[in-house]
């Protein structure tokens, strides 16, 4: 069974991505999903202003994600809404997974992440282009956050869905942040309704799915950096 785009129902949307794109920040990536188009940066750890919001035991991290007034063909206010500051706040707490943030106590670490062009999917290509923005910036990772979204579309279990799928009558879709190599969930969100044996069928597509995400974020890691001797 293929999909509306041709795709094979586990199959991933192409994806393409390269850190170091932007020269004034610490870390960044550019990251290429399907129709979607992310821009990742980190700038800090630096201190936190004002101090009353420094926690003297670890970095706190501030990650916002937007939507370009552009990405859509319905212009997108660009005054943050609800939607926007719930995605950055569940993405901040899942990106806090990843980072040894008890190695820098009352500072911040500003991580932005801006689509450019959006076609569903777009918090999990910002998630987990910030984790590679995050690497980028030479910042101590525990793991990658491996983000993806699966759910049901036409009554398939499918992997990465389009905006098009998205709007499908019996459409679920829930996104999911794997924290990798430990296969750790450290993000989930669900729109739709479902009962609990399609649930677990959609988490499992979901999990398989970071995996793959997972793969292409560590080889886009070795091109900038790419390993000497023994431990290619
Ligand atoms: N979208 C939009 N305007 C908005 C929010 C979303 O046109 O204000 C579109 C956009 O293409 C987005 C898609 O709807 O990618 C799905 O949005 P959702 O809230 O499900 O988040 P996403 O799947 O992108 O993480």
């Amino acid at each position: 069974m293929t999909r509306l785009d041709n795709r094979q129902i586990d199959q991933l949307r192409p994806i393409n991505i390269k850190l170091g794109v932007v020269k004034s920040a610490d870390g960044s990536c550019y990251l290429e999903w399907g129709r979607n188009i992310v821009i990742a940066t980190v700038h800090g750890p630096k201190p936190m202003f004002p101090k009353h919001l420094a926690d003297s035991t670890k970095a706190v991290i501030d990650y916002r994600y937007r939507m370009a007034p552009f990405s859509v063909s319905d212009r997108k206010n660009p005054v943050p809404g609800k939607r926007d500051k719930e995605i950055s706040l569940v993405s901040g707490f899942a990106l806090e997974k990843a980072i040894d943030l008890e190695q820098f106590p009352n500072t911040v670490i500003d991580i932005n992440s801006i689509i450019l062009s959006a076609d569903a999917g777009t918090r999990a290509a910002a998630l987990t282009a910030a984790s590679l923005a995050c690497a980028d910036a030479g910042l101590p990772m525990k793991g990658l956050v491996s983000a993806v979204a699966s759910g049901r579309a036409n009554g398939e279990f499918v992997l990465d869905l389009t905006k098009d799928e998205e709007d499908t009558f019996d459409a679920v879709d829930t996104a999911i942040g794997v924290l990798m190599p430990q296969n750790e969930i450290v993000l989930m969100q669900m729109d739709g309704f479902v009962n609990q044996k399609d649930w677990k069928k959609i988490i499992s597509v979901g999990v398989k799915g970071a995996e793959k995400v997972y793969e292409l974020q560590k080889k886009a890691i070795l091109e900038k950096y790419p390993l000497e001797g023994d431990l290619q």
